[in-house]
């Protein structure tokens, strides 16, 4: 059987978050519309006569995108008239930029692990995904098809979108997740997308083809829409390689089409021929004038880029000593490294218990609670402080966290908590001595089993000496000691 090599390309489209629509002044937040068809006006509803104005932060926003994709800006850019008609557009034609983007040929790194798990291997092994676009257009109108009739909902019309087009640089559906996740934080980062891929606000499609491994050819491509989750993506771009490949297998010839993705069932379904541009009969938008930047004008948007994903990932890496899943871990909200580089600098403990606490304590706070790590309370201090104390063996793993589960319900200060619930470790070798006598002098049948070579049964007495000292004795301690004492009574 001959190999095959999947390529694939993605188009995402992306809201941009804006007090108002791309081309008139009505609210963009369509979210937290009252009413359908309460944010509109004559311009994006379509009516004769009304003329569009662009919105200046909508293509702030858009360059700073680019910016971060490593794209070249446009000097010079400009609007164009896509034609169709759809009863969510109703203009009869969608405002978008075709000859001249807002930007052009930017990259991203892509870590490809070709198989399953390897996160770690695969972070050292990355590729560059060419971006070949990144252009502004407007949002479509929402449908609600209902059962003999649908209705129409203008108050996402003409809300600023994005759309940033990838080169066919992806060569598995691994490859296409890790370009789509990164892109996602990237305009998190950026805080112009809050990624919620359930809201519709973040849309991907996938364009997929297979050709004989080694060859160069581009083949006939198919493409996927309303993949509305990253599991949709990864499982669609899969199913979509293997059908091609029994195509070709059995004598056939994959057609050009644009295919939908049934999630229930886990197929792809045949939705349309696929369009090609000229059936768009673009031109030029009469009605808006070209963008015309400066250069000092782009270096102002540059100067607003953040730290982002893989710069940060990188320096957590190398300053902090983490392992590369850890830091990705941490980076992959920015919130959340934010919070994380706060603590971990008020703590003398090393970084990488800081993740721990972060990774393992916090998360599983957040999670029972459903709060976000924007809604955190706990300063990063007191945290510091709980994470240090435990370094330094003043309480035990155990007290550490009550301590802490104390903080986040009084806000109440650790070395407060720890002195008025009692909870200091107790270290003092003396003082952990004379319980473990009593409990060995309490349970000779037990000492009498280990004695005979019941093990196991240490387990058991450090649970005594635990509930005798209310879990304050320090663990290493205590088994120590118990070994030791256990073993005298063997004469
Ligand atoms: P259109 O605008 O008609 O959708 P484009 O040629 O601009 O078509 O490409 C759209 C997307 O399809 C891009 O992301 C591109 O990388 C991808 N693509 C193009 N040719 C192929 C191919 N042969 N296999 C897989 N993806 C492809
Ligand atoms: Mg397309
Ligand atoms: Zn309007």
């Amino acid at each position: 059987m001959t190999q095959y090599e999947p390529v694939i390309g993605l188009e995402i489209h992306a809201e941009l978050i804006t007090a108002s629509k791309m081309f008139c002044g009505c609210s963009a937040d369509y979210a937290s519309a009252p009413e359908p068809n309460t944010n509109i006006c004559p311009v994006c509803t379509g009516l004769p006569g009304a003329l569009p104005v662009a919105n200046k932060k909508a293509v702030e926003l858009a360059a700073l995108v680019a910016l971060a994709l490593n794209c070249s800006i446009n000097k010079h850019n400009t609007f164009a008239r896509k034609n169709y008609y759809y009863p969510d557009l109703p203009k009869g034609y969608q405002i978008s930029q075709y000859e001249l983007p807002i930007a052009e040929k930017g990259w991203l790194e892509v870590h490809s692990g070709s198989s399953s798990g390897a996160a770690s291997a695969a972070y050292r092994d990355p590729s560059r995904v060419r971006v070949r676009r990144v252009h502004i257009e407007e949002d479509t109108a929402k449908l609600f098809h209902e059962k003999n009739y649908a209705l129409v909902d203008f108050n996402r019309a003409g809300v600023p979108l994005l759309e940033i087009v990838s080169e066919p640089d992806m060569h598995s559906a691994e490859a296409a997740l890790d370009y789509a996740t990164k892109v996602r934080a990237i305009l998190r980062y950026l805080g112009v997308n809050t990624g919620d891929m359930e809201k519709g606000v973040l849309r991907f499609e996938a364009n997929v083809s297979v050709r004989p491994a080694g060859s160069d050819e581009l083949r006939t491509r198919t493409e996927i829409k309303n993949l509305n989750s990253f599991r949709a993506l990864t499982r669609a771009i899969a199913y979509e390689i293997e059908r091609q490949i029994q195509i070709y297998e059995s004598g056939g010839t994959v057609i050009q089409e644009t295919l939908g993705w049934d999630d229930l069932r886990g197929v792809t379904t045949s939705q349309r021929s696929k369009e090609e541009a000229h059936d768009y009969r673009y031109f030029p938008e009469p009605d808006l004038p070209p963008l015309q930047f400066s250069d000092a004008w782009i270096e102002s948007i540059r100067s607003q880029l953040p730290e982002l994903p893989e710069a940060k990932t990188a320096r957590f890496i190398s300053d902090f000593g983490l392992t590369p899943s850890e830091a990705r871990f941490l980076i992959s909200e920015r919130a959340l490294a934010d919070y994380f580089e706060k603590v971990a600098a008020a703590a003398k403990s090393p970084a990488r218990t800081v993740h721990s606490w972060i990774a393992g304590e916090l998360m599983r706070y957040l999670n029972d609670s459903g709060m976000s790590i924007e809604d955190m309370t706990l300063s990063p201090a007191s945290f510091a402080r709980l994470i240090d104390m435990t370094t330094d063996k003043v309480i035990s793993s155990n007290s550490a966290k009550v301590v802490f589960n104390e903080m986040l319900a009084s806000g109440g200060d650790p070395e407060q908590i720890v002195k008025e619930k009692n909870l200091a470790q107790v270290s003092d070798e003396n003082e952990i001595q004379a319980i473990v006598e009593k409990i060995l002098n309490d349970n000779p049948a037990e000492v009498e089993k280990y004695l005979a070579g019941k093990e196991t049964l240490l387990q058991w007495f450090m649970g005594q000496v635990a509930r005798a000292t209310k879990g304050k004795a320090d663990p290493n301690v205590a088994k120590e000691l118990l070994v030791k004492s256990l073993e005298e009574r063997r004469k």
